[in-house]
């Protein structure tokens, strides 16, 4: 009797000793930080294939800058384009095609074409400066009006017209790891590019909390918290990339391509949240430039919710309605509002 209870007891021993072997090698975690797309990578990364899968997360991020996307490196697709190439591989076709319906439901807030912009504004540069009126007047044209020539795969840009994919790249790196995640059967994944985070919890489906940055405050200071079922997060904001003159006017980053000059629509910064990295990217963008009431529509139409933050500090959210998602505001400068 008694050896029988030892016997029991070694096998229960086993048993428990297999379980947290089991438990530690399936829901094994893996960090890593590192540089691609001129920002912060981090990526977080839980399940039994997190290793391979975290090291062709970081592969695939810096390939999709380098031979994709970038408009300054000479072996991405992009750079290419910008520079005379018609022909365009399916990947682009897909992604250019997300974009153009983004610009035309957005009524033009959003623009691929502003790289011309972009450079005569010179904007994070040494050269920053305010561009005159006629060269603002003719960076803006043409810049809608580049198209795809879907039976022959290419693309044509208007004379002087560039493509700049800065405002959704690093959303699009977003969805690359998501689905590098989920082909390897990761429980959980946070991957942040920049102002851009991907979070997906296939295991639990608990909640995340994400800090949204204090747009008056240090990089990581926050001033409110959402909590948010998985899907991708896009901050932005106007102290990203600015100037200021010898007036102390502020000159940020985010144009408004009927204008020309960076966006004044009252915001200081957007937080988009939906299940595309890319789209939740490009609608940051599009959303700073419409300002709070123009942007529902915008946002309904992508089933996106956002958290606006206006320059009277109020943070007006979309999420009053939501059951399963809410806001904290934790910096008493700030008030919350919900959108009418
Ligand atoms: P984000 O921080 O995601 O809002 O992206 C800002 C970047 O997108 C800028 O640095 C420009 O490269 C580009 N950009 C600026 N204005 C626009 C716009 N109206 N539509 C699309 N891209 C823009
Ligand atoms: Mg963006």
């Amino acid at each position: 009797m008694k050896k029988k209870g030892i016997v029991l007891a070694a096998v229960a021993v086993v048993i428990l000793a297999a379980v947290i072997v089991c438990d530690s090698v399936f829901n094994k975690t893996v960090s890593d930080t590192f540089l691609a797309m001129n920002t912060t990578v981090s990526a977080e990364i839980t399940g039994l294939k997190a290793k391979s899968a975290l090291t062709e997360v970081k592969e695939k991020i810096l390939q999709l800058d380098e031979k994709l996307l970038s408009r300054t490196n000479e072996n991405s697709e992009i750079y290419a384009v910008n520079n005379g190439k018609t022909e365009i591989s399916d990947e682009l076709i897909m992604l250019l095609t997300i974009l153009k319906e983004i610009e035309q439901e957005s009524g033009g807030a959003f623009c691929l074409g502003v790289a011309q912009l972009t450079d005569l504004w010179g904007i994070g540069t040494e050269n920053a400066r305010v561009p005159d009126e006629a060269e603002i007047k003719a960076a803006i044209e043409n810049c809608f009006n580049w198209t795809i020539d879907y039976d022959n795969k290419t693309i044509h840009l208007p004379d002087g017209v560039k493509l700049d994919l800065g405002a959704v790249g690093k959303g699009t790196a977003c969805d690359y790891a998501c689905v590098i995640a989920s082909e390897s059967n990761c429980k959980e994944s946070m991957v942040a590019v920049g102002g851009s985070v991907l979070l997906d919890n296939t295991s639990t489906k608990e909640k995340f909390k994400v800090g949204i940055r204090d747009p008056l405050g240090e990089a990581n200071e926050y001033c409110a918290v959402i909590e948010t079922v998985p899907g991708c997060v896009s901050t932005s904001g106007n102290y990203e990339r600015f100037f200021e003159d010898e007036n102390g006017k502020r000159y940020h980053h985010i144009f408004d391509p009927s204008t020309g000059y960076p966006a004044d629509s009252g915001l200081m910064s957007v937080t988009v949240v939906t299940q595309s990295g890319t789209i939740s990217d490009a609608l940051s963008t599009a959303c700073f430039v419409l300002g709070i009431e123009k942007s529902l529509p915008l946002l309904e139409r992508y089933n996106a919710e956002a958290v606006f933050i206006t320059e009277d500090k109020q943070i007006i959210t979309t999420y009053g309605e939501l059951e399963n998602e809410t806001i904290t505001v934790t910096n008493n400068d700030y008030t919350l509002g919900e959108v009418k």
